[in-house]
């Protein structure tokens, strides 16, 4: 989605679905500009006694539905600090519109430091320090009723841990699970997290198979990028009785047309570092991945993967967007002409924040359910997801990318219409 600019692609998309849905100018400005853009300052003191200063952001969209939700990531994006602004922004925003489409009753929320931890190599005390200050910047503007915060581009459960340590001890209070997701399990985690997003993604792929009367079993998968969320799309559609035929990481792609098994070909990577060389696999070209011949594609590695070129020799029935925003604009056209069905990235990949849902109220209830019972609700609201934006889909004569969008914008303005305005 970062395509350009990522501001200026969420507003083309939000204007489409206003289009369709013909709202008023007033209506479409208030759902375009965030709520509120916190942008703040971090002096940190680093190990050799030296004070940095960093600068963070949280960008908090619309909040109708419900408190807003989303990451919190640590990068340094090419662009800069006013790109990362506006990246900031335009995620926020794709969260309100993720989280209307499964019907989560979350609003959209992002936000992050201008920092890439591992370029600049930060010791783990300099990293705790500066995750502390940014918790301690933004304190006042998150909480579990108003802003819900999760792991992102490199944070992990250890980042959330130490900002939900210091809201809770900033709120007087010594453990505030709901303020944050994506924690370790010893401090309210959720079971499923791990697998979420790649679990999601495989049920999403089995509704849209049904609907095109595609048999999983025996179905030929293709998937681009073998990291969290492309191993667990392939171990699940696996179990579902499909066949992965090709996979491939930053290193390069793989096939073999007699199938690959999901868990040795991960074992394979973790021992060696990459996919390419696997036993009885094939290397091929990024491009031949994208165009193997095969029932569904799943691009679950970067954005702006799947360009024009490449579209006009798709071969897939089905895209499943693991990742976001592979797809880019130009292709889109192309692809409906082809009758490939596309699960768009806010649908595909929202089996995460269903999971995060599901941890913020295991939280506020203090009860935890089992692993079946978090899958299993994940699975209904993505199981509705896909057959909510399917009837539009077919209503408007859309695609389902365009779809989805027109779903979750129209939840949010009745959402905003059921309230009013008020001051
Ligand atoms: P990850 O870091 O675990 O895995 C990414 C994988 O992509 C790695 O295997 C990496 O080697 C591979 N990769 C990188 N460059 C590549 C290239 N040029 N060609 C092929 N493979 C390449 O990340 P992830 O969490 O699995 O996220 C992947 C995508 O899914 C991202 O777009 C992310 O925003 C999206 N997503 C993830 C989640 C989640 O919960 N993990 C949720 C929503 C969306």
């Amino acid at each position: 989605m970062v395509q350009g600019d990522p501001w200026k692609n969420a507003l083309k998309q939000l204007d489409d679905a206003c289009s369709i849905l013909k709202i008023d100018k007033g209506v479409r400005d208030y759902l375009a500009e965030p709520n509120k853009v916190l942008r703040v300052k971090l002096p940190v003191k680093m190990d050799n006694g030296k004070i940095r200063v960093f600068i963070g952001f949280r960008s908090q969209h619309n909040n109708d539905r419900g408190p807003y939700k989303g990451g919190i990531r640590f990068f340094d994006p090419e662009g800069g600090l006013e790109y990362m602004e506006k990246e900031v922004k335009a995620l926020s925003a794709w969260m309100t519109w993720k989280c209307a489409v499964v019907d989560v009753p979350l609003g959209g929320g992002k936000g992050g430091i201008y920092v890439n931890p591992k370029k600049e190599k930060l010791s783990e005390n300099e990293l705790e320090r500066l995750t502390r200050r940014f918790a301690f910047a933004i304190s006042e503007i998150i909480g579990p009723k108003k802003d819900i915060p999760a792991p992102d581009v490199y944070t992990t459960g250890k980042e959330m841990a130490q900002i939900m340590d210091v809201y809770s001890k900033l709120s007087g209070m010594e453990n505030e699970p709901g303020v944050i997701t994506g924690k370790p399990i010893a401090l309210g985690g959720s079971l499923a997290r791990n697998v979420a997003t790649g679990l999601g993604c495989a049920y999403c792929i089995r509704e849209a198979a049904k609907t095109i009367g595609l048999k999983l079993k025996g179905a030929k998968i293709v998937i681009q990028g073998y990291g969290n969320a492309g191993t667990f799309a392939a171990e699940y559609l696996e179990k579902m009785g499909a066949k992965i035929i090709a996979v491939s990481d930053s290193k390069g792609a793989i096939i073999n047309p007699k199938g690959l098994d999901s868990k040795k070909v991960l074992e394979y990577k973790n021992k060696t570092g990459s996919v390419v060389g696997y036993p009885g696999s094939k290397k091929i070209s990024t491009e031949e991945l994208l165009t193997t011949k095969c029932d569904v594609l799943v691009p679950a590695a970067l954005e702006n993967q799947i360009n024009a070129n490449i579209a006009k020799k798709l071969q897939c029935k089905i895209i499943a967007e693991a990742a976001n925003g592979p797809t880019m604009p130009e292709a889109d056209p192309i692809i409906y002409g082809k009758k490939i069905m596309v699960l768009p990235d806010i649908l595909a990949n929202s089996g995460g924040v269903c999971i995060s849902y599901l941890e913020w109220v295991q939280n506020n209830m203090g009860y935890y359910w089992t692993f079946d019972e978090v899958a299993k609700k994940m699975e209904d609201h993505i199981t509705r997801g896909f057959k909510d934006t399917l009837a539009l889909s077919r209503k408007y004569k859309i695609d389902m990318r365009r779809a989805a969008m027109v779903l979750a914008v129209n939840r949010v303005v009745e959402a905003f219409k059921a309230k009013g305005l008020w001051p």
